[in-house]
């Protein structure tokens, strides 16, 4: 079967599957980078993956799309507060963004799109608008979507748009959340503000038009799924909508998926409240970044997800006894032949684990089929009851099951240092956006290259040399201590 998957957009669950002969074209909204990633972004963003997990491991193509957001209002003020460019203040989340998605286990997809690298698309789809008639250019030199020229204005979040003013601008991305008002396209800029000069004058990007014109870039006018957070299904997603039906005149995506939100300890997340989270601020507590991952899977993504330290410390547990029933798997010393009872119960719970993603990504339940399998067997290898034959069929369903949850190889040093894969992540990132790579694109195995290297050099007393690697290092934000026990490194 298919995978099935609630679509906001019908209101209904539905079969998602890519139109003939194309890869399942995905558009995911990513971060904002003026800040660090909290666990809420990471459970959508964790969501987003085992949904691109699953389809992999169901054979499916994709094209998958994740925009970056690096540059909006937030990141013009924060940047100017800091006496930075706001290329030099985002550099740093982009950067760690990508730490951390590689921490989490979750893939990059076919392209991240920055923003700032697509914005003659941006104005080129705004002129559209203008030519059509469905954007307009204010006093001020900002440029305007008119709601009242779509009709289908609301029909994503379902708003009743009665009280909707016509011509009531706002020019903020960030939103009176009741209120559905024509919305800046683009910001025209103010004397002194960072800007690009384009064909509409001096100013950035509004949000909304960003994620259309950098859909519409990857994927086209039409494609197949649409990603985000809950919050963002109003007035953002519904804004995207309006642009882009109103420019090419034809369905944008068909297929909505929003994940709800992470609450902590049963409330809204929020600094004032003191009960915010980066993925940082829980692996320097030496959580390990597996049980995050896994903690964030374990509600489906339809419902909210009430996070606890209890709940992590569950998870941190669930996933060392999955790691020890492997090990126990693959140390052996069972009994010859083959146990019926469990074989069968084997074949079932892989049935019952990939029926439950096809239905509607119901993670909880995969992650039940998957334990029961785990319980039982324990039980008949106590009883001497797990037979050799039972074996490889038992570690196949548990392949399958970490094809999407990712969380059984030890990957886990990440408490002082962000478990980096970039050696595999470089070259993908050279393809998709080498702007990113550049300055640190060090892959652990690389910095450790060098620092034998420099070891080396001094050894031979070759001190200019050893002097010369270690300010490359530093050129490229990797600081060296030297130590009794060795050289240590860490990033900057
Ligand atoms: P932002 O960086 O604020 O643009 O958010 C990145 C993604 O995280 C968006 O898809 C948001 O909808 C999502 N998000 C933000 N807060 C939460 C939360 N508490 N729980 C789940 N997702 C969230
Ligand atoms: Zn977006």
């Amino acid at each position: 079967m298919p995978l099935h998957l609630y679509n906001t957009l019908s209101g209904q669950i539905e079969e998602l599957t890519p139109r003939t002969g194309r890869p399942l074209g995905i558009y995911a909204c990513g971060p904002t980078v003026y800040d660090y990633g909290h666990i809420g972004n990471f459970r959508t963003f964790v969501h987003v993956d085992i949904l691109r997990r699953f389809l992999k491991l169901q054979g499916t193509p994709l094209r998958h799309v994740m925009n970056i957001t690096d540059v909006d209002d937030k990141i013009m003020t924060r940047a100017a507060a800091a006496g930075q460019s706001i290329d030099e203040y985002t550099a740093k989340y982009k950067t760690a963004f990508l730490e951390d998605l590689s921490a989490l286990g979750i893939e990059l997809p076919e392209f991240l799109a920055r923003a700032t690298e697509h914005i003659p698309q941006m104005v080129g789809l705004i002129e559209k608008l203008v030519e059509r008639g469905c954007a307009y250019r204010g006093e001020n030199g900002s440029y305007y979507f008119r709601i009242a020229s779509f009709p289908g204005y609301g029909k994503l979040s379902k708003k009743d748009l009665g009280g909707m003013e016509d011509g009531a601008r706002v020019d903020v991305d960030e939103y009176d959340k009741d209120s559905a008002r024509d919305f800046a396209l683009w910001k025209a800029a103010k004397p002194g503000e960072f800007h690009w000069e384009t064909s509409l004058g001096a100013g950035r990007p509004g949000w909304h038009i960003e994620c259309s014109a950098m859909a519409t870039e990857y994927l086209g006018e039409d494609f197949d799924l649409h990603t985000g957070g809950e919050d963002l299904m109003f007035p953002h997603h519904e804004n995207e909508i309006a642009q882009s039906e109103s420019a090419s005149g034809k369905t944008f995506a068909r297929h909505w998926m929003h994940i709800r939100f992470l609450l902590v300890e049963g409330k809204k997340m929020s600094k004032s409240l003191g009960n915010f989270y980066t993925l940082r601020d829980l692996l320097l507590r030496g959580y390990k970044s597996s049980a995050i991952r896994f903690l964030l899977t374990s509600v489906p993504y339809r419902n909210q997800l009430n996070f606890t330290f209890d709940g992590l410390t569950e998870s941190t547990n669930a996933v060392e006894r999955l790691r020890s029933f492997v090990e126990r798997l693959h140390k052996g010393g069972f009994p010859a032949g083959r146990n019926i009872s469990l074989f069968e119960a084997t074949e079932r719970a892989g049935r019952n684990f990939t029926a439950a993603l096809e239905d509607d990504l119901n993670t909880a339940e995969a992650r039940a089929a998957i334990f029961e399998l785990v319980r039982l067997a324990n039980s008949h290898a106590d009883r001497h009851e797990l037979q050799t034959e039972n074996v490889p069929p038992i570690l196949d369903v548990l392949a399958r099951f970490d094809a999407v949850f990712a969380v059984l190889e030890d990957r886990d040093d990440g408490v002082t240092r962000l478990a980096l894969d970039w050696a595999a992540m470089e070259n993908r990132l050279n393809e998709a956006a080498p702007e990113l790579v550049a300055g640190y694109a060090l892959s652990a195995e690389a910095i450790d290259r060098l620092i034998e290297e420099r070891n080396a050099a001094r050894k031979a007393r070759d001190f200019a040399r050893a002097d010369a690697i270690r300010k490359d290092l530093a050129e490229k934000g990797i600081v060296l201590e030297d130590s009794p026990g060795g050289v240590r490194w860490r990033r900057k």
